[in-house]
């Protein structure tokens, strides 16, 4: 039986994905070969990577001027190219959790750090406002999402500097004005394919800006632009189904759409959360995730948890425990979760409510 996959990462996947990566990965079309064994440099493949990006262009309304890069090294690995090539004195960051102070230390190695905002007071609880970007930084750096205290900026801050984004666990859950970014990147394995490919959106201006020199050549971002991904071999596999997931998303009405249904599924979940009597939510309430729903025992009631995970894997559900920093339950509700699912761990929660009080 196909699970209630609620897991925070790598994320759950449409039927069509898994399918066609199925089959590819038998044979890719009328290739006489797999995906896993096809030249990265053949006709087989190139036409994947360039619809690829064409369609991640197209769904995000991506302007011009921008490149759009399937990398190596997870998301994290971007924590250090983004200042190795671009901090060159000082860059400005905000610190909305364990994602973001992962990126300032990295960023620390290379220069000044600035952390402008910090909500680490509360447990990374809420998103920082009231902060004033400086304008004689390099790039400000934020975390539109953050996976694991389950914050979320659900709109495009405008800066005076160029703004840098992971938007590793919400890409492609909402329309994004690209054109006030100078560089997202996304480790695909939280919304948008399986683990091993990271994207760069990077605006090409925006490389005039690098004047370190000793950087090594597969940590440049110019190198990647030139070469489009292609400087070595790239995580092909991966790559395939990344398109798949695009061509899903495409197909499926594109942004809107998933905004659309992240909106819906939320609201089913916070409803059931805020009207329980045993459950209740961790995160401010104007600064809650769509991605990734954090919720809690009341007090009097935290030894329960681990029965409750237990019976909601009896419905089915599976990844719902929270991270060991937050505790209680995460529910991540990726883009490819169906809502069904959201209404299958609704009903287990009032199952068990029901059945303790
Ligand atoms: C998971 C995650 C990362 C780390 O991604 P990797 O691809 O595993 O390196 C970074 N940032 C955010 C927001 C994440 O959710």
């Amino acid at each position: 039986m196909r699970k209630h996959i609620f897991n925070a990462g790598p994320c759950v996947l449409a039927d069509v994905v898994r399918e066609n990566t199925a089959k590819a990965v038998i044979e890719l079309g009328n290739s006489g070969q797999s995906i896993m064994e096809v030249s990265h440099r053949s006709k087989d493949f190139e036409p994947i990577i360039k619809e690829a990006a064409d369609l991640l262009k197209e769904i995000l309304n991506i302007p011009e001027g921008y490149s759009v890069l399937f990398l190596g090294g997870g998301a994290s690995l971007q924590f250090a190219m983004v200042p190795f090539n671009f901090l060159n004195t000082k860059a400005a960051y905000l610190n909305t959790g364990t994602w973001a102070s992962g990126a300032i230390k990295e960023a620390r190695l290379f220069g000044e750090v600035q952390v402008l905002a910090s909500s680490e007071d509360k447990n990374f609880n809420y998103y920082p406002k009231g902060y004033t970007i400086p304008t004689d930084v390099d790039y400000f750096h934020i975390t539109t999402n953050n996976t694991i205290y389950g914050t979320e900026i659900l709109r495009d801050i405008d800066s005076p500097v160029p703004l840098i984004a992971d938007m590793s666990s919400d890409i492609l859950s909402r329309p994004v004005d690209v054109s006030k970014y100078d560089l997202i990147y996304a480790g695909a394995q939280k919304n948008m394919g399986p683990a091993g490919v990271t994207v760069v959106i990077i605006k090409n201006e925006f490389l005039e800006r690098v004047t370190r020199t000793n950087i090594p050549t597969m940590l440049k971002y110019r190198v990647h632009v030139e070469n489009g991904s292609m400087k070595n071999t790239p995580p092909c596999t991966a790559i395939f189904t990344v398109r798949e997931v695009l061509r899903w998303v495409k197909s499926i009405g594109g942004v809107r759409e998933m905004d659309r249904r992240a909106q819906a599924k939320a609201d089913l979940l916070y409803h059931a959360i805020d009207s329980s009597k045993l459950f209740v939510g961790t995160v401010a309430k104007e600064d809650r995730s769509r991605m990734n729903i954090c919720f809690v025992m009341k007090e009097g009631y935290k030894d329960k948890e681990a029965d409750f995970i237990a019976f909601a894997g009896t419905k089915g559900v599976i990844g719902i425990k929270g991270h060991r920093s937050v505790g209680g339950f995460r529910a991540s509700c990726y883009n490819a979760l169906d809502i069904a699912s959201v209404q299958v761990l609704v009903d287990a929660m009032a199952e068990y409510e029901k059945s303790i009080l």
